[in-house]
């Protein structure tokens, strides 16, 4: 019999055929600024890890400690019987950090952004979203079946002009926006958006994924670098980035979350975190509280490993973060740039269409706190190297 998948295959052989073929790096000691990947010691600028969390000794003795005394899974979905009491405090925490009346805490980022416009718009509803906006923002609103509206990256004029163009159409409208931009690293627009909005009674939604731990006091996120609280009507973070652990939150009034508590599917749908997820989850944001000077050496980190690429020649795009891309045009020069960098012991990946557009693929770097300069300097070493025999710079 014929496989009827056979043509997976096919694609498969077409993408190695065009160099984007990719195969999985496989991790094999900690996540840390250097780490062994593929029985090879590298430094590691591909990690999410920005604050170097993943293994703080305190995050690591709440898990051990939830573990000997909660065990290792809830049992549950939240609203069956899977809510402990780590869960609703990890909510309590986060609410008092980002100053709004409540949060619920979603299995992940991913999970947080789809779940939540999908709840909370329908079909006869509008979203204006960025074109760069995060994929689960867009099966988000694929999801919710509202229409969608999608503005050039970062034009608050577009967006308005949008709004404006709906204003006497029925239905919601949902403005809405990563605060730091994954691929790119640049900040967005949020003054300029957060008037739209009010302008025209539009929601406002943020996505704060890459900023949480990284912007705003003791890296409350972009609504506290803009000072826009109570102006944001949700706002999303993830515990998977600096955060080091895993999961997504949304964060707004009392009654969002509660109507999120009735209909966001991942929340009714999925089982809730581990314990042991939860309360190293807790041991973070007292870190983000006790150990400021974590994000003062990720911002330290930031400029001298930015600037250091900008020297050298390379195209690093509109990066105001942590997250500076290395641009070079195809998808195959991209993977072969990271194949060689990770030849000269520095892991950074490759990224290419569909996560970014075509032409526009790169290599993706991420400092972090934990990075020493020593390790800054290999690497920009190793980018020049690899950057000159490719004819990059
Ligand atoms: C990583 C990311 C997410 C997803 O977060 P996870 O917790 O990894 O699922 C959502 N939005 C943005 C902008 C992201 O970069």
């Amino acid at each position: 019999m014929a496989n009827p998948l056979s043509y997976l295959h096919d694609q498969l052989e077409q993408w190695r055929q065009e160099g984007t073929y990719q195969r999985l790096r496989v991790l094999e000691s900690e996540s840390a600024a250097e780490s062994r990947f593929d029985g090879k010691e590298v430094i590691n600028l591909a990690s999410n890890n920005y604050l170097g969390l993943t293994t703080h000794a305190k995050l690591r003795a709440a898990a051990i400690e939830a573990t000997r005394q909660y065990g290792v899974g809830s049992g549950a979905v939240r609203t069956i019987s899977g809510t402990m009491s780590l869960h609703m405090e990890l909510e309590e925490r986060i609410a008092r950090f980002k100053n709004v009346e409540a949060c619920v805490v979603f299995q992940s980022g991913f999970a947080a952004n789809a779940g939540t416009v999908a709840a909370i718009l329908g079909p006869e509803d509008h979203i204006i979203s960025d074109e760069l906006n995060h994929a689960s923002i867009i099966d988000g609103c694929r999801l919710s079946k509202a229409k969608i509206h999608v503005f050039p990256h970062k034009d608050v004029e577009a967006a308005d002009k949008i709004l404006a163009d709906l204003e006497s159409v029925p239905g919601r409208k949902l403005l809405i926006t990563d605060g730091v931009f994954s691929m790119d690293g640049d900040i967005g627009p949020l003054p300029g958006l957060v008037e739209a909005a009010e302008r025209h009674g539009a929601i406002m939604m943020i996505d704060d994924a890459h900023s949480s731990g990284v912007l705003g006091r003791n890296g409350r996120g972009t609504v506290d670098h803009f000072n826009l609280h109570g102006r944001v009507q949700i706002q999303v973070g993830t515990l998977s980035k600096a955060i080091g652990v895993l999961g997504g939150y949304v964060c707004g009034s009392r009654e969002l979350i509660e109507f999120l508590y009735h209909r966001a599917r991942p929340f009714l749908f999925s089982t809730s975190h581990p314990p042991a997820v939860a309360a190293s989850c807790i041991a973070a944001f007292d870190v983000l509280e006790q150990e400021p000077e974590r994000i003062q050496r990720l911002w330290d980190n930031t400029k001298c490993f930015k600037a250091g690429l900008t020297a050298a020649g390379f195209n690093t795009g509109m990066s105001e973060t942590p997250i500076t891309p290395v641009i070079v045009g195809e998808a195959a020069l991209a993977h072969r740039l990271s194949r060689e960098l990770f030849q000269e012991g520095v892991l950074a990946t490759g990224i290419g269409f569909p996560t970014v557009a075509k032409g526009k693929a790169r290599v993706r770097t991420i400092v972090t706190a934990t990075h020493t300069r020593q390790e800054l300097d290999r690497a920009l070493e190793a980018f020049r190297t690899v950057g000159k025999r490719l004819g990059l710079i």
